[in-house]
């Protein structure tokens, strides 16, 4: 068992806050930071990244069918794609929420929100529930439209109707392209992020991601299907970028799988004795509290471009209410 109190602290209600500052990576800073940037890099490819990547070249090898059978849309393929997504998911998500989540193995220590969305029911939830809401909305939506899109591309590569760049032949610009997975989202995902959170739209499609104040894995992928739609279309730059199939997988598996990270709802994950694992979902949980900060997950630094950046400190709470009072005072002055 840690000692969270180490690393952090709880308040009275039974929150607890990270000493250390959430921080955005290294990259796009300029003077650039060689010394940190190579600090950070393992970071980049572990674990999730090399997980997902080879999560994709394992659904290229033993879930996708041979290119023959791709080039004609039918539901036995189609069906048992969507079953193995369906599956995967099932068994990612539920690995997190079993060990953290309906076992408490490690109570609440290092967990943000003191509280387990269990034990607070709320009508904003189907059936009261969050988990069972957050459960039925990534299944009944989530999986479905990723795996169409994913049908969808792969579709569109079997009948040669993108260019199917090899990796023998192109190994120079696919591996670029490769550690480009995860800017490319990055990227997308603050774009629509950012959209969603207009008003008209917060209201109608992203409100429903939000519902959960204290995200837990099954989180992750409880979105309105129109979120959905915008989330899992980072598949789509495969198309029009010179890519290969498993590229595309590895961007959507980096959407479908990646999110997790982002709503365990605990800063570390213990192993046991005195180790941890690091889970970098401060700053997605500073977004579910506030709302109207860190619109992205900090790989490229927008939030800090634009003035939206907290990183969980007293200043970055003071920024954000100069920022929330400025907006205030513009709203009224708009009404005078
Ligand atoms: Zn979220
Ligand atoms: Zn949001």
């Amino acid at each position: 068992m840690m000692d969270d109190l180490k690393y952090g602290t709880r308040n009275k209600r039974g929150d607890w806050s990270p000493n250390q500052p959430a921080g955005t990576a290294p990259l796009f800073v300029f003077p650039p930071q060689p010394l940190k940037l190579l600090k950070w890099l393992p970071h980049y490819f572990l674990p999730y990244n090399v997980l997902f990547f080879l999560s994709a070249l394992a659904w290229w090898h033993w879930v996708v069918p041979p290119v023959e059978v791709m080039q004609t849309l039918a539901w036995g393929w189609v069906l048992r794609l969507f079953a193995v997504n369906a599956a995967a998911v099932f068994l990612w998500y539920f690995a997190f929420e079993l060990h953290l989540y309906i076992r408490r193995a490690q109570g609440n220590r290092f967990k943000y929100n003191g509280r387990f969305p269990a034990d607070t029911p709320s009508d904003v939830f189907w059936f009261r529930s969050q988990n069972l809401d957050n459960f039925l909305r990534g299944f009944l939506s989530g999986v479905p439209i990723w795996t169409a899109l994913e049908v969808g591309v792969l579709w569109a590569f079997a009948n040669g109707h993108v260019p199917w760049l090899t990796f023998a032949g192109n190994p120079v610009w696919l591996a670029v392209l490769a550690l480009l997975v995860p800017v490319i989202h990055e990227a997308h995902f603050f774009c629509i992020h950012r959209l969603i959170h207009t008003p008209f739209l917060y209201r109608w499609v992203h409100s429903v991601h939000h519902n959960s104040i204290n995200p837990s894995p099954w989180s992750s992928l409880s979105m309105h299907p129109v979120e959905h739609l915008l989330y899992f279309s980072t598949i789509l730059y495969h198309l029009v970028i010179p890519s290969n199939p498993v590229l595309a997988l590895y961007q959507l598996h980096y959407a479908g799988f990646g999110a997790v990270p982002g709503h365990v709802g605990f800063d570390k994950i213990e192993l046991g004795g005195d180790s941890a694992v690091d889970t970098h979902a401060y700053i997605h949980y500073l977004h579910h509290k506030y709302f109207e900060v860190n619109y992205g997950d900090g790989l490229i630094p927008i939030d800090r471009w634009l003035g939206t950046f907290h990183d969980g400190s007293p200043e970055g709470e003071a920024r954000m209410n100069a920022r929330y009072q400025k907006k205030k005072a513009r709203l009224n002055a708009g009404r005078g």
